[in-house]
């Protein structure tokens, strides 16, 4: 699960947008850990922060097939956080649906795209085909979501970024020192439970005006809100999806 901290004194946005324009919308991982993305807005600039595939029970799998809250061909970038399909698996739709702007994130996510993302659109094909020999989908024929044809040609707007470069997004301007240390553990995964999480938000020299808790189950995202509400006295929210936050 991750705390998303925005304007806190720590990061000390310093941005060339007038003040109070900027606003985020949560179009993912909302009340479930799938399907991250994060659309900021600053203006008439946006970036996609993540774009993720949901993935699990139907009624969220439902959702990859909505159309988002902008049309992406007026998207002009995307930040990859990390190459899970919850966080990158919607590229290739995005790109199938008329995005022609560029994706950032580390080499390394980069290389592991080029391998989950071909992967997943010839699951998706699989999955459609498997279910037209069965006769099982409502419908005739079942589509896939994305091919592996999709993705391949998703991978050609990808713009790996080396660490500390500093690069211009979508127009936004802004600067953002990301005080965190990149080290080596010997897990698979590396999910912070609510006391690593907690120990982390402490450091904060000031409180962030908002933070917002997402990438959780309902129930352990709400806990997490209130150790966080109850041990710094920080105002906290769980977004629902779709919702809109205005970071004046
Ligand atoms: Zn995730």
């Amino acid at each position: 699960m991750n705390a998303t901290a925005t304007q806190s004194g720590e990061t000390q946005a310093r941005t060339a947008s007038k003040p109070g324009n900027w606003s985020l919308q949560f179009l993912g991982a909302t009340g479930t850990v799938t399907g991250s993305k994060y659309l900021l807005r600053a203006g008439d600039s946006k970036v996609l922060v993540d774009c993720g595939l949901f993935q699990g029970f139907k009624q969220l799998r439902l959702r990859n097939w909505a159309p988002l809250s902008f049309k992406p061909a007026t998207l002009p970038a995307v930040v990859l956080s990390h190459a899970y399909l919850d966080h990158s698996g919607y590229v290739p739709l995005l790109v199938r649906n008329g995005f022609v702007g560029k994706i950032h994130c580390t080499e390394a996510t980069y290389e592991l795209c080029r391998i989950l993302l071909p992967d997943s659109g010839r699951l998706q094909e699989e999955e459609a085909e498997y279910a037209n020999r069965r006769g099982f989908s409502r419908h005739k024929p079942a589509l896939p979501l994305y091919t592996e044809e999709d993705a391949k040609r998703s991978l050609t707007h990808f713009a790996p970024v080396e660490f500390d470069r500093e690069i211009e997004l979508g127009g936004l301007r802004t600067h953002v020192p990301i005080r965190a240390e990149v080290a080596v553990i010997e897990n698979f995964s590396a999910h912070a439970d609510y006391a690593e999480i907690l120990d982390w938000l402490k450091g904060f020299e000031q409180a962030p005006r908002r933070t917002f808790i997402t990438h959780g189950e309902p129930a352990a995202a709400d806990a997490l809100r209130h150790r966080v509400e109850e041990s710094l006295g920080w105002s906290c929210r769980v977004p629902d999806y779709l919702e809109s936050a205005s970071l004046e």
